[in-house]
């Protein structure tokens, strides 16, 4: 199921998982170019993120965003990192790929092509998370480590939590090689003797096992490589193409 897109907005898609709740929670198409400002060559200064969160009307000033280093680290944000990693890399919040708030009005992001976008909400304890998912994120067990990140700093139980999952890199299109295949043995599907992972698959089993229930998962369904005309992909396009960026901020 895809997450519908903002009537009027062009460009910007809500999970209506998280619709009842006092939260906002979305992620962007190829509309919008998200990369840091330092990363969009050979002309930077797009005002991209300013747009987007117009659109949600979240204050794209306080945004914060991770270095993404595609790893399992996870960072408590707070009032004073408002800010970190808004537009720019050289402020982002460091060595970090998950984030979590507890704090209202501070939205969070990552920028993905390819890798997933993992979105966190317990309604119970209104606590939110986001993390940014490639398969050495799923292999450091991020989508896990987000799960009890929440219990161990908001007290919250697995089964409370819902969560939504971005655009990504699916198994039709995603190929790696035997040692991953191995290692994710559940999660590969053959197709013409080459190994594709089932990454939405992956990261819902890493969520399941931690006591997240499965009916608590949105997943959008949209693959990046496929729906490349509307998506950025890196597989497809390398690095210099553009990002999505997803968010989600506690009203
Ligand atoms: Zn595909």
């Amino acid at each position: 199921m895809e997450a519908a897109e903002v009537s009027n907005e062009k460009g910007i898609y809500q999970f209506q998982l998280f619709s009842s709740y006092p939260v906002v929670a979305g992620y962007s198409d190829r509309t919008f170019d998200m990369r840091f400002l330092e990363d969009q060559l050979p002309v930077p200064g797009s005002n991209d993120r300013e747009l987007f969160c117009q659109g949600l009307q979240i204050p794209a000033a306080d945004l914060v965003t991770p270095e993404q280093i595609h790893s399992g680290n996870i960072i408590l944000v707070s009032e004073e990192m408002k800010g970190r990693g808004a537009f720019r890399r050289d402020n982002a919040v460091a060595r970090s790929d998950g984030m979590i708030v507890k704090e209202k009005g501070i939205p969070l992001g990552v920028q993905t092509a390819d890798c997933a976008s993992v979105i966190l909400y317990d309604p119970q304890k209104h606590a939110a998370g986001i993390a940014h998912v490639g398969w050495r994120g799923l292999y450091a067990g991020l989508p896990g480590k987000m799960v009890a990140a929440f219990t161990n700093n908001f007290l919250c139980r697995p089964k409370d939590i819902r969560v939504g999952l971005g655009p990504m890199i699916r198994k039709c299109c995603y190929e790696v090689g035997w040692e991953m295949a191995s290692h994710f043995a559940g999660c590969v599907v053959t197709k013409k003797g080459k190994n594709h992972l089932d990454l939405s698959r992956a990261i819902v089993a890493d969520l399941h096992a931690m006591g997240v229930p499965k009916n608590h998962v949105e997943d959008c369904g949209v693959c990046t490589s496929c729906q490349n005309d509307r998506f950025y992909s890196y597989r497809r396009e390398g690095n210099l193409t553009g990002r999505m960026l997803s968010v989600i901020m506690l009203r």
